[in-house]
This record gives C-alpha cells, structure tokens and sequence, in this order.
C-alpha cells in the first residue's frame, strides 16, 4: 500500500480517538509547553526520507513527538494572548471542511462553499450591529483583515481625489495620512507597511490612560491636515486593555472630510453580540470598514478572520483581475475570493455557519457575558488573594493587566521581575498567562475568551499566581519552557 491509499474508514477512527483523547486531557493537562525548543527540534528532525513511512506510523510518531511541545490554548485555563478554544460545532465542521476540500474561490469551484459563505456574509453584519448591505471577506485572521480593509481605504480615499489607483499605483499619488493611536495593535502597522505606506505617512494620535484614541489630539491632527485624504483607524478593544475608542465622536469628526474610518476590532467587535456590552461600541456602524477574528472570542480553530466594508462596491474592486474560469462577476451568486487576498481559499464559511447555528443570537450573548463577568472575577480576586497586585486597567471587557509590587531585592528592574513571575506561573501549569508592557509599565495580562472556562478555572489562576508571588512554584523548568514572558500580540 502506498501512503496515497490508505483506506479512510481504517486510518480516520484512529484520528478521531487521537483527537478526543487530547481534547479530554484539556482539562487537567499541564497548560504550556513543557519541552525545550531544542528538544522539540530533537524529536522530529531527521534527514529528508527517501522512502516513505506508512500515514498511520508517521501519525504516531509525529503525535508524540510534538506532545510535549503543545500549548493547551484550546483550553480553559489558557489566558495568555487573545486565544479562545474551538467549540465541538466549530471542530466538527471544521473536520468536514478539510474532508469536503472545497476550494472557496469563486461559485464554479464550490456552489456549496459559495452558498454557505453568502448566508454567513448576511449574517455577521447583522449579528455585530454593522449595516445591512455592508461586504463581508473572509480571510486568514484579523491581521488578513485589516489590510484588505486598509487596502479599500487607500482605493476610497484616493479615488475621491481623481487618481487612479489601479493605473498609477501610488508612485506619485496625492499623499495620504493615516491616524491611529499610539496604542493601536501591531498588525494595523504591518497591514499598512504591506500597502505601501511608510512610518512617514503615519501619525500616532495620543492615546488616553486606557489606550483610548484622544479625541481632542484626533481633532488636531484632523484640522492640520485640512483638504488632505486621511484614514482614521480605530479600535474596538485594546489588546492590553479592552478599551474601545469613541466611535461616535470620530465620526462627527470627520464628517466633510474625505476620510475613511477603519475599526479594528479583532475580539472586541464580538460585544456587540452583547446586549449588556453593546454600548461599549456606540456608533461604530458609522465606519467604512471593520476587521475582526473568528478564531478568537468565536472559539473557532485557526485560522479565520473576517472583514466588512459598508460600500460593497468598493471591497469587490479589491482585485481588477480574475481567472478565466470565473467568469464575470454576477448578482446572483457569491464569488467569495473577490473580497479576500486569496485566490484558492479554504471553505471557513462552513465553521462560521455550524457555529452561529449551534449558538444563535443567545448563545453568542451568553459568551460574551460569561467571559466578561469572570475577568471581573479575576480583577476582584487577585486583588483579594494576591499580596502586592494591583490591576492596572478599567476592566470593561474580558482583559485584566495585573501588575504585582516586586519584592525588595526585584524593586529595581520591576521588568525582569515580572518576567519571572510569568515563567515560574508557565512552568507551575495550572494555568498559562504572559507578560506585557502598558504605558512603560511591566505587567501580567489576563484574557478571558474561552467558552469552556469557567469561575473555577479563574478561581485556580488566581490561586497559582498567588503561590508564583510567593515563590512556592519550582523554577526548575521554567528557564527551558518554550516561550514565557510575551511582548506583544
Ligand atoms: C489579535 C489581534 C489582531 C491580529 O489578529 P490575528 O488573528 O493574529 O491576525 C489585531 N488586532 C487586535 C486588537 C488583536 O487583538
């Protein structure tokens, strides 16, 4: 038997026990990764084979090798980045993505792809509270997001000043400000750097005390660069902090102005699935364009990311050209690489339609809510339980910064304090949580957005933090754990 016929009702049960066996150990797992990286790099490498190894070996293998190396971010005491795990609806699909093998690139590849990517355009605007009618793309992750939505911005805001973008490119083109906040996320400046625009043509607005875009510095810049094409981009939850910038302001100002006003909004867009958060985003519908992820608060597997722009005219001229095969574009049916970067695409509509399905409009609430509620939990807590800390955010949403009073012998590099903290709590396993840096200041950050995690997930951080503080948890590993204290993301 060749590795390319192995039968699949003999190869895929054992898959799916793998799969289910990992899933159960979530749980009670150790949360990081435990091996080095050059343990890792032990376990798997080995010279390019020149004979084949059969799939079921090569599965067994490959999965014990890397077992040591996994992060359980799937799971419920995972609250390091902005993760979220993958709900079984999510997992489900998503397996029958990959055995379906759809390519989502036009109607012709996939009518089914297609038809399910439609229903799940219509769908996400009206779930977030942006306009009926707006275009919805959907790409790799939230970074994907925000350069095919920037890339719009450029078209728009050129185009109203009479030059053709398609023909002249930008050598020569009339400049362009973009305005962000000096607290925007890292991936609004590389989706900017990949469309052409240099540090030069960017202005930093001043952010206040939460990373909140100022709003009086915004109207500043705005009036300095008077008669001149400008993007705003703006965001709906700090990744520090939560914090949402003022949406409904920026839009007053910038009415006249031949402006285009981005929203990143890669887990915070989800509050609007919130009735008891959705003021967090008051005039946010009244954007040009909006980028978020599904891979993180929706709890889907990675990679997807959607983006939505309110004239669908303008994210359909995204590419001017199209393969032969696909034809004209038509009315009548959705052509789904016309509002991404991709050509050949994975079919992400099915994950995105079984899970909105499975949750409805209660289900996404009651996520929302629920992680909201226990990073309160987490706020009001760790201050309770663990000597010395202290939150250093407004807890609006579901982000926590923690930052502990380094003891005396640690008082003069309060970084590398908390660095260690977050290696010793890396290394304890209870529970995983990194390291940031807020307005100079070092500090832990929580992020709740599992849908699995409950208050005693929190309830267990808290109290591994706790014994971290005290010094309790070995330091045995925590220098050779892949990964510990992170800057950035
Ligand atoms: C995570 C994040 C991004 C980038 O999203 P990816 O899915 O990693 O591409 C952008 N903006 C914010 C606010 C984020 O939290």
């Amino acid at each position: 038997m060749t590795a390319w016929d192995v039968p699949p009702r003999l190869a895929l049960p054992a898959v799916a026990e793998r799969a289910i066996a990992y899933l159960d150990s979530l749980a009670t797992r150790h949360v990081g990764a435990t091996a080095s990286a050059d343990e890792l790099l032990r376990r798997l490498d080995r010279p390019l084979p020149e004979e084949g190894t059969p799939a079921a070996r090569v599965l067994d293998e490959l999965a014990e090798a890397v077992e040591p190396g996994l992060v359980a971010s799937a799971g419920p005491r995972y609250f390091g980045f902005v993760a979220g795990g993958a709900t079984p609806a999510a997992l489900m699909a998503d397996w029958m993505t990959s055995a379906w093998d759809q390519n989502a690139q036009v109607h012709a590849t996939s009518p089914a792809a297609a038809a399910a990517e439609a229903v799940v355009a219509r769908w996400i605007p009206e779930l977030l509270g942006l306009p009926r009618g707006a275009s919805v793309g959907l790409v790799t992750g939230c970074q994907m997001a925000n350069f095919t939505a920037l890339a719009c911005a450029r078209r728009a805001v050129l185009e109203r000043t009479g030059w053709d973008l398609d023909r002249h490119g930008l050598f020569g083109a009339p400049p362009v400000t973009v305005l962000l906040s000096e607290a925007a996320h890292a991936t609004v400046r590389s989706a900017l750097q990949l469309l052409g625009f240099g540090t030069a043509q960017r202005r930093e607005v001043e952010a206040d005390a939460q990373g909140r875009l100022r709003h009086d510095a915004l109207a500043r810049a705005l009036r300095e660069l008077r008669g001149r094409p400008v993007i705003v981009s703006l965001q709906a939850g700090n990744v520090n902090t939560g914090a949402f910038e003022p949406f409904d302001a920026v839009a007053d100002l910038v009415r006249g102005v031949n402006a285009w006003v981005h929203v990143d909004g890669a887990f915070g867009l989800w509050a609007a699935g919130s009735p008891t958060r959705r003021a967090l985003l008051r005039g946010v519908d009244r954007a040009d364009s909006w980028a978020t992820d599904a891979h993180k608060w929706l709890n889907v597997p990675y990679d997807s990311g959607l983006v939505i722009v309110k004239d669908a005219a303008v994210h359909r001229r995204l590419k001017s050209r199209r393969c032969a095969y696909a034809g004209e574009p038509r009315g009548d049916r959705r052509d789904g690489s016309d509002f991404a970067p991709e050509n050949s695409r994975r079919a992400r509509a099915f994950v995105l339609y079984a899970v909105l399905r499975e949750a409805g409009r209660a289900g996404i609430a009651s996520l929302v809510d629920r992680c909201c509620d226990l990073a309160r939990q987490f706020a009001r807590d760790v201050g309770r339980a663990v000597p010395g800390a202290r939150v250093l955010n407004d807890v609006v949403l579901n982000q926590v910064l923690v930052q502990v009073a380094s003891p005396a012998e640690d008082r003069h590099d309060p970084a590398a304090f908390h660095e260690a903290l977050a290696a010793r709590l890396q290394a304890d396993g209870a529970c995983w949580i990194g390291g940031t840096t807020w307005r100079g200041e070092p500090a832990l950050r929580v992020s709740i957005c599992n849908a699995g995690t409950t208050a005693q997930d929190v309830a267990v951080a808290v109290d591994a933090l706790a014994r971290a503080v005290a010094g309790e948890v070995s330091e045995r590993d925590a220098a050779g754990v892949a990964g510990s204290a992170s800057r950035e993301v």
